[in-house]
């Protein structure tokens, strides 16, 4: 490390260092907004505060529309000649309803902060945005620094990951601020993930009078949710689980109609051709004569790979132990945006966020005194990558 980039990365710290009330004034701020992922005016009303706070700070901010969801905020501090930029990553979508602010909205008890998304992920955020706001408070890096702020990861990123993978193409680095793991890890790996949904066509008959005239839909989707099962190895980490099912009509109809929803997981890009092609097969056999099947995928997730994650894991253990804390890499079975950038081949390193747990549950919560240090060791890794 160059001795300029030491006393950056100390002015960085410095910045940030007596800011840690700020922090969390603007995590309670960004929790009592309601922003569930299909809430356009709530994710929308986050991004708006975003943008307001960043552009005040004289930090470009630039809005990509989008009709379904919300829009797209990418906020960027630009570099003094080298044109490889650094991408954070953060969604403003929660899975909480419209209404929980009301009911429980941010509180505080000691060190634990709760209120819905207050770990997943709009800790996250504010640790991205006062990075940025430190790195842009300095004078700004020898290369841009970008930060995305989408609002459709909960349901898989439909319309956010064309621009994650965008704005990640070419960069030196991401790093995405999902919360820190319970035992204050760092997340180096994740597994891929997809959903799918199942119809079964059958063909109706008295199960009384006409039995053998009918085809099963639900005899047929049974079938197929064994052999699905089947495809679960803890060896490989490949596991597969039909979540939902529903079908038929009444007990004495022959079912003509079923349904499930199924779900994957994956440890490497490599593998998902291979494990898609054997599902297609399993649903479109005509295991029950008379019955057809149809599969749909809902949404699709890709693994982040630790080889993605190596070189940055140990820049910034390196940086938190400067900064007084030790952490370790964590693998998780979570799907998360960081596979959509490792898949591209860019070094990604997540669960940068403030240490957090239970998310997605009215217990979710935030631990308040890793949100400065964690975002001085974010900050600090983004310093040392020139
Ligand atoms: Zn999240």
């Amino acid at each position: 490390m160059s001795a300029d980039r030491t006393a950056l990365t100390e002015k960085v710290n410095a910045w940030l260092a007596p800011r840690a009330a700020e922090m969390e004034a603007l995590l309670k701020e960004l929790v009592n907004i309601d922003s569930n992922s299909f809430d356009k005016a709530g994710t929308d009303a986050v991004g708006e505060h975003i943008a307001k706070l960043l552009t005040s700070e004289g930090i470009t901010v630039t809005r990509i529309a989008n009709d379904t969801y919300g829009d797209v905020f990418r906020a960027e501090v630009s570099g003094h000649g080298q044109n490889q930029h650094v991408l954070m990553l953060g969604h403003r979508d929660t899975v909480f309803a419209k209404g929980t602010v009301e009911k429980r909205g941010y509180s505080r008890q000691g060190d634990m902060a709760f209120g819905p998304g207050v770990a997943d992920m709009k800790g996250g955020l504010v640790a991205n945005i006062f990075a940025l706001r430190a790195i842009k408070a300095v004078g700004g890096l020898p290369f841009p620094v970008v930060a995305l702020f989408t609002s459709d990861e909960e349901i898989g990123s439909p319309t956010g990951q064309p621009e994650i993978e965008a704005a990640a193409r070419g960069a030196r680095a991401v790093f995405n601020s999902e919360p820190g793991r319970v035992t204050g890890n760092v997340v180096t790996g994740r597994k891929g993930g997809a959903s799918f949904h199942i119809t079964i066509k059958g063909r109706a008959a008295h199960s009384g009078a006409n039995h053998k005239d009918g085809a099963s839909a639900i005899e047929a989707l049974a079938r197929k949710i064994v052999r699905l099962h089947a495809l679960t190895n803890y060896s490989t980490g490949v596991t597969t689980n039909v979540g939902v099912i529903k079908g038929g009509n009444t007990h004495n109809t022959v079912a003509p109609w079923a349904e499930a929803e199924l779900d994957l997981r994956f440890m490497t890009l490599a593998e998902r051709p291979g494990l898609i092609a054997e599902i297609e097969k399993i649903v479109k056999t005509e295991d029950v004569p008379g019955t057809s099947g149809e599969i749909v995928t809902k949404s699709l997730f890709l693994p982040l790979e630790e080889k993605h994650s190596k070189s940055l894991f140990e820049l910034y253990q390196k940086e938190a132990a400067a900064i007084g804390f030790s952490v370790d890499g964590e693998f998780t079975g979570g799907c998360a945006d960081s596979g959509f950038t490792a898949a591209l081949g860019v070094p990604t390193l997540c669960g940068l966020g403030p240490v957090g747990g239970k998310a997605h549950t009215d217990d979710e919560f935030c631990r308040l005194e890793t949100l400065l240090p964690r975002t001085q060791a974010l900050a600090a890794t983004i310093c040392a990558l020139g």
